[in-house]
C-alpha cells in the first residue's frame, strides 16, 4: 500500500518497491526530478500541477497531496485506493499513474496530463452537443469504463459535472480531455476495487457504510438508485452513471436535475426523469435501457449482454471501436 500509518501519526510511502505492482519499482523518482508550473486545479486535499520531468522535458499532472491534511480527516483509505486502483489501470481514455512519490509534506502522483481540461467545461458551454460528438464521447467513455471494469475496479463517480450543491468542497469531475480532446477518466477517490490486490490492506477503522455515505458527498445527480436503496453496488452503477451522462451531452442537462439533493434523490428512487422529444429514436432507447432501476436488469449487465451488448446497440452504429482514440476527436464548438 501507499501509505503505512502505522506507529506514528506521519504517513509513510511503502517501500516495498521490490513489489513489481508498486509504482516506484524500478524507476524510483523524487521531488526534484520535476520542475513544477501551473495550478491546473485544486481538491479538497491535493493540488494538481503541472510538473516538467527534467530529464525528459515530458509534462505531466502532477497531484500534491497534503499528508497531514489527509491524516486529520481521515483520508488515508480514499488516498490508497485512488493509487491503488489508478495503478492497475492501462488504457488511452483512463488518466496514467507513472509514479509516486514524497517529501516531508507531501504525497505526489505524477499523472497523465490532460490539458484540455474538464469535459464539463464543455457540456456547461456547448450542450447540447450533436450526435456526431456524443457518440463519440460516448464511446470513448463506455471503452473506458469497460478497461476500469477488467481490471476489477468500479469507479463510482463517472460524471462530467460537479453537484448544484455540494456539501463540501467539492470540485469532483471525473472526466478530463487531453491535447487532442480525448477523453482521460481519472477521480478514483471513490472506486471500490472488486477483486483485491494482496498489498491493498484497507482498514482505517471506517466502516462500510461511511463507505457508501461518502459516494454520496457531493454526487447527487449521478447516484444510482441501488446505492440509494443501500444495496450492493456493482459494476452496472457505472452503467447508470454513463446513461447519465449520453442524457446530459444531448440536452444539457443531467435527467435528474432538482434543487436539493434530497429531491434529486426521490427523483431517481421514483425514475422520474422526462425523455425529451427531440433525442433521436436510438438515443432514447439506449438512454431509457441504461437508466434502468434494476442493475441486473440494466443494459450492459452481466444477463442482458454485457458491455458488448452496449457496443452493438444502433446508437453506436458507425463507430469504429478499435480505433477510436486514435481518430481525430469531432470540433467541439
Ligand atoms: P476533491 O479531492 O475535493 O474531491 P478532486 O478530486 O477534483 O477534488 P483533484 O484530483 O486534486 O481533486 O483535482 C483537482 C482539479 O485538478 C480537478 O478538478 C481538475 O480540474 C484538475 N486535474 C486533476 N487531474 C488532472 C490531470 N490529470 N490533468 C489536468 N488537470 C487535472
Amino acid at each position: 500500500s501507499l501509505i503505512n500509518n502505522g506507529g506514528g501519526h506521519e504517513p509513510t510511502l511503502n517501500t516495498d518497491v521490490d513489489d513489481p505492482s508498486h509504482p516506484l519499482y524500478h524507476h524510483r523518482r523524487i521531488v526534484t526530478d520535476f520542475d513544477y508550473g501551473e495550478i491546473l486545479g485544486e481538491g479538497s486535499y491535493s493540488t494538481v500541477l503541472v510538473g516538467r520531468d527534467k530529464r525528459t522535458g515530458k509534462q505531466y499532472a502532477i497531484k500534491r497531496l497534503d499528508k497531514a491534511h489527509i491524516v486529520k480527516n481521515n483520508k488515508v483509505k480514499y488516498v490508497m485506493i485512488e493509487r491503488d486502483a489508478l495503478s492497475r489501470m492501462n488504457h488511452p481514455g483512463i488518466v496514467k499513474l507513472y509514479w509516486t512519490y514524497k517529501d516531508n509534506r507531501s504525497l505526489y502522483f505524477v499523472l497523465d496530463l490532460a490539458r484540455n481540461g474538464e469535459l464539463y467545461t464543455y457540456i456547461r458551454r456547448l450542450t447540447p452537443f450533436d450526435l456526431e460528438t456524443t457518440k463519440f464521447y460516448a464511446a470513448e467513455i463506455l471503452l473506458s469504463i469497460e478497461h476500469i471494469h477488467s481490471r476489477g475496479v468500479i469507479h463510482r463517480d463517472i460524471k462530467p459535472e460537479n453537484n448544484a450543491k455540494p456539501t463540501h468542497k467539492a470540485s469532483k469531475k471525473s472526466i478530463l480531455l487531453d491535447d487532442n480532446l480525448h477523453i482521460k477518466i481519472t477521480d478514483f477517490g471513490s472506486a471500490k476495487i472488486i477483486n483485491e490486490s494482496e498489498n491493498a490492506s484497507l482498514g482505517d477503522g471506517e466502516n462500510t457504510t461511511a463507505t457508501s455515505a461518502r459516494s454520496f458527498v457531493g454526487t447527487a445527480e449521478y447516484v444510482s438508485p441501488e446505492l440509494l436503496r443501500s444495496d450492493a453496488v456493482s459494476k452496472e452503477a457505472d452503467l447508470w452513471a454513463f446513461g447519465c451522462v449520453i442524457y446530459q451531452m444531448l440536452s444539457g442537462k443531467s435527467p435528474f436535475k432538482a434543487a436539493t439533493d434530497y429531491l434529486i434523490f426521490q427523483k431517481i428512487k421514483n425514475l422520474e426523469y422526462t425523455m425529451p422529444n427531440d433525442f433521436p429514436p436510438s438515443a432514447k432507447d439506449i438512454v431509457q435501457r441504461l437508466l434502468t432501476s434494476e442493475p441486473e436488469k440494466r443494459f450492459g449487465s452481466a444477463a442482458t449482454g454485457g458491455i458488448d451488448a452496449i457496443k452493438e446497440h444502433p446508437f453506436f452504429e458507425d463507430i469504429d471501436w478499435d480505433n477510436i482514440f486514435t481518430s481525430n476527436a469531432p470540433p467541439l464548438r
